[in-house]
């Protein structure tokens, strides 16, 4: 699969250590698990010290990493939601950013990845070693459906232009979603983007521009159980007509003083998921309170 970091070489390590054939060798993380980790907005500089807003990304995402392989033998897997880059999708961005997700990819969990305003699609995959010619769902676009036991993730684009803060999928790519949806109705669908939904006309819009062309295709579809989503460095928990819509915070730095960093622990049942926020600050009132939230039948 050309579109998420795989433990290849760990696991073909292991194989061969084991004197095992790869068809007989165990995966090294949880594949029948229905708990993951989710982080949003790591927004890794160009080096390791580079600082935002008074913090150090790369120490932030170090402890979530830290925190991410705690759990690693219960996990299926780790899902990076957009905004891996500082500011513009920089290749010494994405090198940084590799390295310190390498513990993850190290310890066999697979990675799976969304695309925010503030990277850059070909820089990413050749920092992932992807073939950028590769046939895709979506041509030029970075979508695809992650099947889990419990679930069905479907992972959107919405990046438009570099360091410009609004996103959008477009026509071809809410195509492939409503076919895509329609086509794995057997189980709950979760569908993750990077921009935030515009659902507030009276402010700006810094945020998904399609958005109410999203809804028209999720809200009818009663198997969509969840939209999980990023942008706004914020953890919250909202619903619209039954659908859950999950910001999640970024790992990075938040915009507002009261909104805390870190990632969340997601744990999926037949009819619900048990959400858990890791912050970095203990302190936070919401960090560590699970959140039962129920799926909509
Ligand atoms: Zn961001």
């Amino acid at each position: 699969m050309p579109l998420h970091l795989l433990p290849r070489r760990a696991f073909l390590r292991r194989a061969l250590l084991a004197g095992t054939s790869l068809l007989a060798a165990r995966p090294l993380f949880a594949a029948e698990s229905s708990r993951w980790a989710l982080l949003s907005d790591t927004h890794i500089g160009p080096k390791p010290d580079t600082l935002a807003r008074e913090t150090n990304m790369a120490d932030h995402l170090r402890t979530s990493v830290q925190e991410v392989l705690a759990l690693k033998s219960s996990l299926a897997g780790v899902f990076v939601n957009g905004d891996c880059a500082l500011k513009a999708g920089l290749l010494e961005e994405y090198a940084t950013f590799t390295a310190l997700v390498q513990p993850l990819v190290a310890a066999g969990l697979p990675l799976h990845f969304t695309l925010g305003n503030h990277d850059d699609r070909a820089h990413f995959w050749q920092a992932l070693q992807v073939a950028a010619e590769a046939a895709r769902p979506v041509p030029g676009k970075h979508v695809s459906v992650v099947k889990s036991p419990l679930a069905n993730w479907f992972l959107l684009d919405s990046l438009d232009v570099v360091d410009k803060a609004p996103g959008k999928l477009e026509a071809a790519q809410r195509d492939w979603l409503a076919k895509s949806l329609d086509e794995h109705k057997d189980k709950p669908a979760l569908v993750m983007v990077h921009h935030n939904p515009h659902l507030d006309p009276a402010k700006p819009n810094g945020a998904l521009q399609d958005t109410a062309e999203l809804l028209e295709i999720l809200l009818p579809r009663k198997h969509v159980k969840a939209l999980f989503f990023g942008h706004s460095h914020k953890w919250d928990l909202k619903e619209r007509d039954g659908l859950h819509l999950v910001n999640l915070p970024a790992v990075a730095y938040p915009f507002a003083k009261d909104q805390p960093t870190g990632w969340v622990d997601c744990r999926l049942t037949a009819s619900s998921t048990t959400l858990e926020l890791h912050a970095h600050n203990a302190q936070h009132p919401a960090h560590g309170k699970p959140v039962e939230l129920k799926w909509r039948s």
